[in-house]
């Protein structure tokens, strides 16, 4: 009996080790399909299951993702790895100049461009490795939890309209479950489904399954573009519309 009581907390942890590992790999191959739904990934052959190569997906996500998307591939990889693989993969194309200014300033913490250019290119591979790196304060932004609950890619495969009030609804649960002191609660799904948003949590009670469904609601009267008050829908792919924002072919 005791015996049994001293391996579990042994046990759960590996567990748990395994579960984040799951987490991650399925994280990936989410962005990896995601970078491919954009059309950035033409010349991969890209199957349900592929992943690229950690270094790919670093260096595809910071150039091509949104700056708003860009949660994703931080959400991944620590820090550190994103920011030595942009060092070593990205800094030293002289091509990327614009790009690799705005990175650095936003998400490096580099103030002299030029100068750390400079500094770090002209240094060897194994210095390069060695190169001093510092948390600046920018990254904050990107290591708090900005959206509750719901991962960057959940939120980040809502259509444009619906982010505002999809916020507010993951806020509203955060702040119940919270209160309640509901512990473990994660959001299983997230997205769009006949006109309407859907929500998939790992518990419910009656509260939870009321804030989910009036935002469900909401979002079918929301122009899934625009966020305004929507007036019309598309028919085979139902999605709502203000006038402004109804696609033209559907007239
Ligand atoms: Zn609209």
């Amino acid at each position: 009996m005791s015996k049994n009581k001293q391996q579990e907390p042994h046990k759960q942890n590996e567990i748990k080790t395994i579960k984040k590992h799951e987490d991650i790999i399925e994280k990936k191959r989410e962005l990896t399909q995601y970078l491919y739904d954009m059309g950035v990934l033409w010349s991969y052959r890209i199957d349900v299951d592929t992943i690229l190569s950690d270094k790919e997906l670093i260096v595809t996500s910071l150039t091509y993702l949104d700056l708003e998307e860009m949660d994703l591939i931080f959400d991944i990889f620590p820090y550190k790895t994103v920011r030595q693989t942009w060092i070593e993969e990205m800094l030293p194309s002289e091509y990327d100049t614009v790009l690799n200014k705005m990175l650095a300033y936003i998400y490096f913490g580099v103030k002299n461009f030029n100068d750390f250019r400079k500094k770090v290119c002209g240094k060897k591979e194994e210095k390069i490795i060695n190169a001093n790196i510092e948390m600046p304060p920018q990254t904050e932004l990107f290591t708090e939890k900005k959206i509750p609950l719901a991962s960057p890619y959940q939120f980040v495969r809502m259509p444009e309209g619906w982010k505002s009030c999809t916020l507010n609804m993951l806020h509203k649960l955060n702040d119940y479950v919270v209160g309640k002191g509901i512990k473990d609660f994660t959001i299983r799904d997230l997205g769009e489904k006949l006109g309407h948003g859907y929500c998939k949590t790992s518990f419910y009670d009656d509260a939870i399954h009321n804030i989910i469904e009036e935002w469900s609601a909401d979002t079918y009267k929301t122009c899934c573009r625009c966020g305004n008050l929507a007036t019309k829908y598309t028919r085979d792919w139902i999605r709502p519309y203000c006038d402004k924002c109804f696609p033209k072919k559907w007239f």
